[in-house]
């Protein structure tokens, strides 16, 4: 019993030894493109670095102040599997980085400028709050499609499937809402904002979402809670429960959700996670190649049951 409130001290510290290893990997994968243009990746580089021993702690605290007291995932499928798509992310960050900076470089700002360049004169930290604070717009309705129409949700779907929702959960994404979800990022970086400041909010946004996936028990206190999203709200999120389907879509201003009708903030904390789609269409958290490919399995079921129901309608006429 005792071992499944603590895991062993040797599953602890291999654990945070891969952690550290993927998280310097996402890190460095950034510094790797300095070589490529300007300032906007190694302004993102010096600052996933910074974050870096503040992560670590992050980690600590789940293991110590879990939010959810369960076996530990260590070592599982699911585990490793997580361990897995984090190093994607590092990969598809470096990549939509390079090509998202190029873009920005040859096509806008050596060429037309920034959409409104008075946002440059701006005090710096207004600049990092008002890029923060669209990109999670942005990010929030993205969030929320992927919740109500079908076709996205089959990508989104790989990133309900986790049945222990923890760090390693950040970054259990579709290839290809992955690579959306970088490209998302292209026309925010194109608004005016400086490349110092739009790196800064970035960086902000991905190290909050790394928090809100926490096991941790947080949760804001009064007022606090229609500002900030946090640990308690995302659990929710992944929650099996009907009450809390496709509510706490935020990242990181909570207001959205309360102003447009999506808040889910009960007394009590959640207790079982994973997929909440119907059971017919269940996807197993811990097997990759079905991950890839269930957009096309829905498609396919989707397709058929159309056809049945048409063929049905016939045949009773
Ligand atoms: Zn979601
Ligand atoms: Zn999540």
């Amino acid at each position: 019993m005792a071992l499944q409130r603590f895991p062993r001290p040797v599953a602890v510290v291999a654990v945070l030894a891969l952690l550290s290893g993927a998280l310097w990997a996402s890190g460095h994968a950034d510094d790797v493109l300095v070589l490529f243009p300007k300032k906007l990746i190694r302004r993102m580089g010096d600052r996933t670095e910074a974050m870096f021993p503040v992560l670590l702690i992050a980690v600590a605290l789940q293991i110590v102040w879990p939010a959810i007291r369960r076996s530990p995932k260590a070592f599982t499928t699911e585990y490793w599997l997580d361990v897995y798509y984090w190093y994607q992310s590092a990969i598809f960050k470096a990549l939509g980085l390079f090509v998202m900076c190029f873009w920005i470089n040859n096509k806008l700002w050596d060429g037309a400028g920034p959409w409104i360049p008075a946002l440059r004169e701006l005090p710096f930290a207004a600049q990092v709050l008002l890029a923060l604070w669209l990109k999670d717009f942005v990010v929030y309705w993205r969030h929320r499609f992927e919740h109500t129409f079908t076709p996205l949700w089959s990508f989104h779907a790989v990133h309900h499937c986790a049945t222990q929702v923890d760090i390693l959960t950040t970054h259990r994404l579709h290839p290809a809402e992955l690579a959306f979800g970088i490209l998302l990022n292209a026309p925010i970086a194109c608004v005016g904002f400086s490349p110092a400041a739009t790196a800064l909010a970035f960086t902000i946004y991905g190290e909050y979402n790394h928090f809100i996936h926490l096991n941790v028990k947080i949760r804001m206190p009064g007022v606090l809670r229609y500002i900030f999203v946090t640990p308690f709200m995302h659990q929710w999120h992944h929650a099996v429960d009907e009450a809390a389907i496709a509510k706490n879509v935020g990242v990181v201003f909570a207001w959205n959700d309360w102003i447009f009708g999506s808040a889910y903030h009960p007394d009590h904390w959640p207790e079982k996670f994973g997929f909440t789609g119907p059971p017919q269409e269940a996807l197993p958290p811990e097997n990759l190649l079905r991950h890839w490919l269930y957009p096309l399995q829905l498609l396919v079921a989707r397709v058929r049951a159309r056809f049945t129901s048409h063929l049905n309608e016939r045949s009773a006429r």
